[in-house]
């Protein structure tokens, strides 16, 4: 609401508790919207509840010695009783300030929204009722009508406030789910710890795909990073020895062990509370829309307040105040309040039920791509499979196994897991490994002893220039271990399909949406994966970038894809699809490429985001449609239309008709509570 104002970190605007947007051209974290003063969501909240408090407080008295009041009670007026007025409604009225202080900030920025329009309403009711206090011939007062505006708009945007920051709690939940673990490296061992039990000093790995948990130096291996979160620019840095790493630079391709330096704030902690507040700043597409038919009805209401106040006195013989009764009931009326709520309330409620039901919507403008998409692609291992793997069959000497384990204790694949995990049960101890790369999608290599050894899948091998004779096919994983020159031997793993995953499946196609799988994996494997799930299309045995260009390809015949993907090798593929939903139990890369992320790890979440997405839609229209509808009959009624059928609507009658609408946009913004997604 107040574009020029901007700080150098997302959150919430101080005065009115609206969220910040932040500045799409600027790199950095810059967003605008926001004050110098420093006030957080439910201290703006608490700010308009206690203004609303107070206001009601006065109202009391203020309707007491109104002319209605003293009507309605039978005491006979006196003389000092427009001063008493005066006075309650000044009080009032310094409690209202606040909305000017947001109509300067409109105006400044030239966005005259509804903050204009109140004020020109408070003010114009305010200043008239002054004079005819002093000049009683003036014969009007709105000191009731103004200050019930004022009490009604407190309290509106008390509730904007609040559902705000309720939503911000809802996602702070969620994002404790996100924290991985990270690799401490003690005493030449290895184990996985909690990110706040890292401290100044600890060597960490940073495996392919994973944020480094703090900023640090590197004391070993070398990598590839993305430091988009710093520079804004997503193009690879290569980093080495003694390099520096910053917290929430992904290592991309090799594996490196960090000395850290500035565990805490800045740690990837940190990265999660900015991934919060940067869901949060992210709006419905249909907000814009929103925004603009404020706009619109802003100057509507304009026109039409100064034709009432010029036709009536000019055209229709009527006095002045007549007219500016008119006027300010016209102001009131069109006060796009309904159409400021409109779209928060639903989101907000969207929002806590997509947390309650798994699913953290990192961007909250993909939920119109989401309620229309046409195709579902998705990842097997670790997205329709468990990701477990177990070892059922190892060949070759116990040095292939030795060779496998030790480069593996490098990757972030669950494969590369899985067999670690085997060669530590075989007593086997890994040994150390140089120039190690995670070739994703292939498998991985790295250097023994100076020699260079392979890791990974038939592809890679025939890659390398091995011949498919050496390489039987069998319908299990498989991952062959060789160097340059030979194959040395070979692991079989089996996975297992998650037992959410058939249900998912149907209940996408239940919704009218097909589904197709891709996967790195062998066709073999993938064929009795996709029978068993009754998948559309399968593409096995698929690159990184061939999983970018399948996406590509459905997308070039028009359809809206969603691409659903954990690995380091969906990344492409999830930035490409029309919207991405990363596993949380997946990679960082992943977390991040993806707009969603499924907390669960829950393919079937899938499925009842895309029943929210469709509801949610919904609920946003309507409230829309009813928010810019009722002004098409309240307007040209304030403006006196229908004086001629004996229609006429006094300011406090305007005021109330106002209040109704946001409560109705509330109202049915509630209804949303109460859905079941699964
Ligand atoms: P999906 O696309 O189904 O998630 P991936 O693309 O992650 O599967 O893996 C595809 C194949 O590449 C695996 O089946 C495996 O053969 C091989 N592979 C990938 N990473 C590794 C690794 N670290 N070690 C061994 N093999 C790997
Ligand atoms: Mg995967």
């Amino acid at each position: 609401m107040h574009p020029e104002v901007s700080q150098d970190h997302s959150g919430r605007c101080p005065d009115c508790g609206m969220d910040l947007v932040s500045e799409e051209s600027v790199p950095t974290n810059h967003s605008s919207h926001d004050h110098s003063s420093m006030m957080s969501g439910p201290q703006v909240a608490g700010n308009f509840l206690r203004r609303f408090w107070i206001v009601t407080g006065l109202l009391v008295p203020l309707a007491l010695f109104s002319t209605p009041g003293m009507n309605l009670i039978g005491y006979t007026d006196f003389v000092f009783r427009p001063y008493i007025e005066l006075g309650i409604a000044t009080v009032i009225f310094y409690f209202g300030l606040i909305f000017f202080e947001h109509a300067r900030h409109e105006i400044a920025a030239r966005q005259y929204g509804m903050m204009t329009l109140v004020s020109l309403a408070v003010g114009a009711g305010y200043l008239f009722s002054t004079a005819a206090t002093f000049f009683p011939a003036l014969q009007v007062e709105f000191y009731l009508e103004i200050s019930t505006l004022i009490w009604v708009l407190l309290f509106g945007h008390y509730l904007e406030a609040k559902s705000s920051t309720a939503a911000g709690d809802a996602l702070a939940e969620v994002a404790k789910l996100l924290p991985k673990q990270a690799h401490l490296v003690k005493n030449g061992q290895t184990i996985d710890v909690d990110l706040d039990q890292l401290r100044d000093g600890d060597v960490v790995l940073v495996k392919p795909g994973e944020k480094s948990p703090a900023d640090g130096v590197i004391i070993s291996g070398s990598a590839n990073f993305n430091e988009a979160h710093i520079s804004g620019e997503s193009r690879p840095v290569a980093k080495g020895k003694q390099d520096q790493v910053i917290a929430g630079a992904i290592c991309l391709d090799g594996s490196v062990q960090v000395k850290l330096n500035q565990v805490g704030e800045n740690s990837t902690i940190g990265q999660i509370q900015k991934l919060v507040s940067q869901a949060q700043t992210t709006k419905p597409q249909i907000q814009k829309l929103a925004d603009r038919a404020a706009k619109y009805l802003t100057f509507t209401a304009l026109g039409v307040a100064i034709s009432a106040l010029v036709i009536w006195p000019l055209f229709a013989g009527q006095t002045f105040v007549f007219a500016m009764t008119l006027a300010i009931t016209v102001l009131v009326i069109a006060c796009p309040h309904a159409l400021g709520l409109a779209i928060p309330t639903v989101s907000t409620i969207a929002t806590r039920l997509a947390v309650a039901n798994g699913l953290f919507i990192k961007n909250m403008s993909k939920l119109e791509v989401v309620k229309s998409v046409d195709y579902v692609v998705l990842d097997k291992t670790g997205t329709l499979t468990a990701g477990e793997f177990g070892v059922t069959k190892v060949s070759g000497d116990d040095t292939a196994l030795k060779i496998a384990a030790s480069l593996e204790a490098h990757s972030s694949h669950v494969i590369g897991a899985a067999i670690v995990k085997y060669a530590e049960n075989q007593k086997i101890k890994p040994v150390t490994v140089t120039d190690f790369r995670n070739l994703a999608g292939k498998g991985a290599t790295g250097k023994i002893n100076r020699v260079q050894y392979f890791v990974g899948s038939a592809k890679l091998m025939t890659d390398r220039g091995f011949s498919q004779k050496e390489l039987p096919q069998v319908d299990k994983t498989v991952v062959y271990i060789a160097n340059s020159k030979k194959i040395l031997g070979q692991i079989q793993l089996s996975d297992q399909i998650k037992p959410q995953s058939k249900e998912a499946i149907n209940g996408l196609h239940q919704l009218g949406v097909k589904v197709a799988m891709l996967t790195g994996d062998n066709p073999q494997v993938a064929q009795s994966v996709g029978q068993a799930l009754g998948i559309d299309k399968v593409f096995a045995q698929v690159l990184p970038e061939k999983k970018y260009e399948h996406v590509k390809q459905l997308q070039s015949q028009g359809l809206k894809v969603m691409m659903v993907g954990d690995g380091v090798n969906d990344a492409p593929a999830l930035t490409q699809a029309n919207v991405g939903v990363a596993i949380g139990a997946g990679t960082d890369v992943a977390v991040e490429a993806g707009d969603i992320v499924l907390t669960r790890s829950n393919p079937q979440d899938i499925v009842s985001l895309i029943r929210l997405a469709r509801r949610v839609y919904r609920k946003m229209v309507e409230n829309l449609i009813w928010a810019v509808g009722y002004n098409v009959v309240a307007l040209p009624a304030a403006a006196g239309l229908f004086i001629p059928w004996g229609i006429r609507l006094s300011p406090e009658v305007g005021a109330l008709l106002m209040s109704l609408s946001s409560v109705i946009v509330v109202a049915n913004a509630l209804t949303l509570k109460r859905m079941r997604l699964s």
